[in-house]
This record gives structure tokens, C-alpha cells and sequence, in this order.
């Protein structure tokens, strides 16, 4: 099975759905025996997919670095945690391990993280297929400005197509489905 890297919010927004939606996405990667590779974290969204999938039996690789690894922070049920120097390292290590990428619900930190792989992918270092859930619209405002990006001719259509935006868990599975084949 494909390891899917999710990067998503240390915290868990106002509105429930987030953090039901990213549960539901954690069923769903543990019943499909997908490993998930994520930021390593207990708190937010991060806590609430690695919850969701614990008792369940999947497999999951936190990947965090030193400085964000106290007990407070870092997931102490994740058996295969991964601690890095410092967060080039961490996502250095995120980017090896992984198939696919997914981003949910998150802030600054998420944002980063997916636009580095998208960034990467333009600059065709890697093909692997990115997608974003965007749950109750919050990527809308983003969604917008992409596309703005492309008409006012600062993203070619390549680069368009390298990020597949999902508005449900339905969506995300069947793109999951097709997309994310793992690495030999
Ligand atoms: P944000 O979207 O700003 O909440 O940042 C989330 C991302 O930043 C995660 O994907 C992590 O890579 C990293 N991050 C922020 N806070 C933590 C934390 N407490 N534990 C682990 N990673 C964190």
C-alpha cells in the first residue's frame, strides 16, 4: 500500500467539521492499510488523524523535529516516530518516505509544507500527486488566487493540474484510489 504524507494544522479550527472530516480521512487510510506519513504531532488536526487511525491498527510515520519533540507536543502513541535535527531535515525525510500528498485544514506551517511539494513538482523533482481537501470552503480564497496565478499567466496549465482540489472525503478516496500507487 501507498505511504501518504498529510500535512495539516496544529490546531483544530472553529468549526467541528474539520476535525470530523480529518477523522474520517484517518479511517479511511487505516481501512485502505495506507501508511501515513505526517508531522508527528498530538495537538489539532495532526492529533485528530493520528487518533482516529491508531485504533484501528494503521500504520502511521510521525516525522518531527527536535525542537517541537516535548511531550506536550509530539504524539507519544505514534510507535514509528522519526526526530530530525532541525525541520530542513524533517521535511527532507517527510518528501523520501512518501507517495502521495494530501493537505487539510491547516495554517501557515501547512501552506508550506504543500506549497514546497507543489513547488518541487513545477520544477519536475518529483511527479508524486498532490491534493487538498478543502473542507467548509477554506481554501476557496486560495483556490481563487491560484487560479488568478494561471489566468494572469504567472502558472502554465502544467502547473495547474499538479494540484488536484478535493471537496469531500468521497472525492479524496477515489482520487486516493487512482493517484496514489506505491513505490517499489
Ligand atoms: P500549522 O498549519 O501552522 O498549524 O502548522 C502545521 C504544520 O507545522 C504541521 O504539518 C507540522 O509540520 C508543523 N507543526 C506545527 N506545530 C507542530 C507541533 N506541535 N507538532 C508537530 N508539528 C508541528
Amino acid at each position: 500500500m501507498a505511504k501518504i504524507c498529510v500535512f495539516c494544522g496544529s490546531r483544530t479550527g472553529h468549526n467541528p467539521e474539520f476535525v470530523r472530516t480529518a477523522t474520517e480521512l484517518g479511517i479511511l487510510l487505516a481501512k485502505r492499510q495506507h501508511t501515513m506519513v505526517y508531522g508527528g504531532g498530538s495537538t489539532g488536526i495532526m492529533g485528530a488523524l493520528a487518533d482516529a487511525m491508531l485504533p484501528l491498527g494503521g500504520q502511521i510515520i510521525g516525522v518531527i523535529p527536535t525542537h517541537l519533540a516535548r511531550p506536550e507536543l509530539m504524539h507519544s502513541q505514534v510507535a514509528d516516530m522519526r526526530i530530525t535535527a532541525d525541520m530542513h531535515e524533517r521535511k527532507a525525510l517527510m518528501h523520501e518516505l512518501t507517495d502521495a500528498y494530501i493537505a487539510l485544514p491547516g495554517g501557515f506551517g501547512t501552506m508550506e509544507e504543500l506549497f514546497e511539494a507543489v513547488t518541487w513538482a513545477q520544477l519536475e523533482l518529483h511527479s508524486r500527486p498532490i491534493a487538498i481537501l478543502n473542507t467548509c470552503g477554506l481554501y476557496d480564497g486560495l483556490i481563487q488566487l491560484i487560479h488568478t496565478m494561471h489566468r494572469e499567466g504567472f502558472l502554465s496549465e502544467r502547473c495547474l493540474q499538479l494540484l488536484t482540489v478535493c471537496s469531500s472525503i468521497d472525492e479524496l478516496a477515489s482520487w486516493l484510489e487512482k493517484s496514489a500507487t506505491p513505490s517499489t
